[in-house]
């Protein structure tokens, strides 16, 4: 089987950036335009508006301020759905400081009242995702079922966004014994959609609650990590008229804010003072480093999300990283702390 994502480092991860338009609070600060995106796949940044010393950072792909959801999905997302079809897992996050966009390329948003949501060209990857999903399916007329389930993760504490309930109990991550390096994550609702209108709903139910718990809690949606996934079951008839069963899951994660973790992608010392350790931010670093560097020992037991996402990261599987950032120069030490995360993905 060719690989055609296979990048320079041999691994299957790809590596995306995005920087959004400057915001009305930039514009009226003294920020200027510290970076410069070039050939849709190099970031130029300067420290001062005339700076001839820049730094050039390269990905797999570089989207401007004005880049289009759809040409998003299309370069960063279409091509996992497919391998999801063909029954393999897939991850795609969404990494940068608070305020740049994630949940924006991720989720989107659906402002428009009277536009229906099929037609929103400000959706974002996780209902382009399902669509494509549903539309394929139905052309190749399988049989199939597809499930979606909705979780946050906040201080290593997992959640379900799409509990009937009105509280946020805690669930239970433990080992799948009969499958290695699988994790079953007990309680947690997977919803069966039958239709896009059913998962337009989904992801709505699951962001309010998300917005309700922040409301209860100061900048607790800028620590918390979101994980979408969508599991599709594919009856297929064979040649020989035997049934086969093909399974694909695609998780879409809304990582936590890269402010929790400092430069060096360490925690920097009044940050773990104040208990601010994003262990699962921090350990998916050293887990994609890991396996960019083919490491014999991969930590994805050190925390919550690196060992829920085990059997979709490495491997055969594919993963795409889309680090967000801002153009303003206010930013610009965050701003060069996700370029620097994200180019070590590479
Ligand atoms: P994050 O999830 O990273 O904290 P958001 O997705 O909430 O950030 O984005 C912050 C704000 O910026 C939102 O108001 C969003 O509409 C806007 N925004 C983000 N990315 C873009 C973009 N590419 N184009 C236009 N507006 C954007
Ligand atoms: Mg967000």
């Amino acid at each position: 089987r060719k690989n055609p994502r296979k990048g320079s480092s041999g691994q299957n991860i790809k590596v995306f950036l995005r920087c959004r338009p400057m915001n009305s609070m930039e514009k009226s600060s003294k920020s200027f335009c510290a970076v410069e995106c070039q050939q849709n796949r190099e970031i130029i940044v300067r420290e001062r508006p005339l700076d001839k010393f820049t730094k050039t950072f390269t990905f797999d792909r570089v989207f401007g301020p004005e880049s289009k959801q759809i040409d998003v999905y299309k370069a960063v997302a279409k091509n996992s759905v497919e391998e999801v079809l063909s029954g393999f897992n897939c991850t795609i996050f969404a990494y940068g400081q608070t305020g740049t966009g994630k949940t924006f390329t991720m989720e989107g948003e659906h402002t428009n009242e009277i536009m229906s949501w099929d037609e929103d060209p400000l959706l974002g990857i996780i209902p382009r995702c399902v669509n494509h999903l549903f539309d394929e399916l139905r052309i190749q007329k399988v049989e199939f079922t597809m499930r979606v389930s909705f979780l946050e993760l906040y201080n290593e504490e997992l959640f379900d966004l799409l509990s009937a309930h009105d509280d946020m109990s805690k669930l239970r991550l433990y080992e799948d014994s009969s499958r290695k390096g699988s994790c079953i994550i007990q309680g947690l609702e997977e919803v069966l959609v039958r239709s896009k209108s059913d998962v337009y709903s989904v992801l709505e139910k699951g962001s309010a609650k998300r917005q309700t718990a922040a409301t209860l809690m100061n900048a607790h949606s800028s620590r918390s990590h979101t994980v979408f996934t969508v599991t599709v079951h594919i009856k297929e008839n064979t040649v020989d008229g035997d049934e086969l069963l093909k399974t694909g899951k695609l998780h879409l994660v809304d990582l936590a804010g890269s402010e929790n973790i400092g430069r060096s992608g360490a925690v920097d010392k009044r940050a773990r003072e104040a208990g601010n350790i994003n262990m699962s931010l921090l350990t998916l670093g050293r887990v994609i480093t890991a396996l960019v560097e083919k490491a014999p020992h991969v930590p994805y037991r050190e925390s919550k999300l690196t060992r829920l996402l085990q059997d979709a990261l490495g491997g055969r599987t594919k993963t795409s990283i889309i680090a967000t950032i801002s153009p303003a120069s206010i930013n610009l030490e965050e701003t060069l702390s996700t370029l620097d995360y994200a180019h070590r993905a590479k």
